[in-house]
Parts: C-alpha cells; sequence; structure tokens
C-alpha cells in the first residue's frame, strides 16, 4: 500500500501523514523534510540557493538519510541530524527555488523511490510532498490532496514554531505555494485520482480518520 498525500505548505499533511502511519502499521516519508535538508546543506556549505546552475553542480553530494517510523521520523545529512534547522527561517526562505531546480528533483525523486520500494517489502508506507501522485508515486492506490484555508494554515504553523507572528508565516506559506505551484517541473497540482480533502474546519483527529478510511474501504 502506498498513500500519496499532496497540498499547500502548513495544510496539516505532517500530523495527518504521521497518524495515518501509525494507525495502519505504515511507514512515513517526509519528502518536503528532503528538500529542506538539501537546503540546508547548500547554506551550509555557501552555495547561493537563487543561482541554479550552482544548486545543480552540487546536488549530487549531501547524503541523505531518512528514517521512515512514523512514530519519531528521522533526517540527516552527513551524519548529522538536521531534524531541527531545516525547520528554521533560513530554510524557509530558500527550499522552494531550491526545489525548483530538476537536478536536485531527480535526486530526491530516486532516493524517495528507492524507500518506497523498500516499504512495499513490508505493508507500505504513507509518503507526503508535493508531487507524490503525480510523479513519485503516480499509480498509488491512495491519492489525497491536502489544504486549508491560508490563515487557518498559518494561524497552525505559528502555534506550532511556538508563538511566531501569524501574519509574517502567512506571507512566507503564500510565497512558498506560489512558486511550488508555478514551477515547470513537477508543480504542485491536483492530481487524477486524488481525493480533496480541506482541513480548515477539521480536527486533526477528524482529517486522519478521513485518510485511514480512503486507505482501508
Ligand atoms: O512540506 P514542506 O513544507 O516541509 O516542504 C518544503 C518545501 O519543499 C516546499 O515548499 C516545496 O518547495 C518543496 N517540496 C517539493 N516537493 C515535495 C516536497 C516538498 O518541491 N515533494
Amino acid at each position: 500500500m502506498v498513500v500519496a498525500v499532496d497540498g499547500t505548505s502548513g495544510s496539516g499533511k505532517s500530523s495527518t501523514c504521521r497518524g495515518v502511519a501509525q494507525r495502519l502499521g505504515l511507514a512515513y516519508l517526509d519528502t518536503g523534510a528532503q528538500y529542506r535538508a538539501m537546503t540546508w546543506w547548500m547554506l551550509e556549505h555557501g552555495v547561493d540557493v537563487h543561482d541554479a546552475d550552482a544548486v545543480a553542480a552540487r546536488a549530487g553530494e549531501p547524503d541523505l538519510v531518512s528514517g521512515t517510523d512514523p512514530a519519531g521520523p528521522t533526517i540527516t545529512v552527513d551524519g548529522t541530524d538536521v531534524s531541527a534547522p531545516i525547520r528554521g527561517e533560513a530554510v524557509n526562505g530558500a527550499v522552494s527555488p531550491v526545489a525548483t531546480v530538476p537536478a536536485v528533483r531527480a535526486r530526491l525523486v530516486d532516493l524517495q523511490r528507492e524507500t518506497i520500494a523498500a516499504a512495499l517489502g513490508g505493508r507500505g508506507i504513507v509518503v507526503e510532498g508535493r508531487d507524490i501522485g503525480s510523479t513519485v508515486a503516480p499509480d498509488a492506490p491512495v491519492k489525497v490532496y491536502l489544504t486549508a484555508d491560508p490563515s487557518a494554515r498559518a494561524r497552525r504553523r505559528a502555534l506550532e514554531e511556538g508563538g511566531s507572528d501569524a501574519a509574517a508565516v502567512e506571507a512566507s506559506l503564500r510565497n512558498r505555494d506560489q512558486i511550488d505551484s508555478g514551477r515547470a517541473t513537477s508543480p504542485l497540482t491536483i492530481t487524477d485520482g486524488a481525493v480533496q480533502v480541506d482541513s480548515t474546519d477539521l480536527t486533526l483527529d477528524e482529517v486522519i480518520g478521513l485518510v485511514s478510511g480512503l486507505v482501508v474501504s
């Protein structure tokens, strides 16, 4: 079983996917964390993230490893745990431009398909991102497109970030959505066969129940 969950920034994808994976005994892969880790590495190495050629030239270098336990997902780069720094402002502002670079996408899509293939040796996997249903796993039997009202997304994200300014968070989310939807390679779109879920007025438990129901029905 592969469950492909795509959607806008801050729509509750991570909490939903982890909850569904835990409930159904599936593995979990956060592909956004991989784009973030790639971006963190570029910033650490002084690469100009707005220079697509410079980013492409080095996209093969970082060694990224994702742990797929939904109770405690991990991500390391060259052996360093980067779970915390990849959520910081510097990466928030740089990740969408890095994710537009085709060489970055090609490398990460390969990695993601390897992880999915490995999980299919077990019970399966819930994969979250922007291009999972369209590009990474187009044959996934369950596809979900998750979104929510932008101000609801910003409020939730600001709370998660320990009281950041909601207006600034909303501007950052909208900026990422715009770049993610407008890029040439694998833009964020509602792919054929995806069930759309708007979580604006739903609790997390309700969204988890709804998506789990799609998998078992
Ligand atoms: O999901 P998250 O907000 O952590 O993703 C961070 C960024 O990574 C997105 O804004 C997008 O630019 C990029 N991304 C992507 N394709 C994916 C997952 C994330 O382009 N499958």
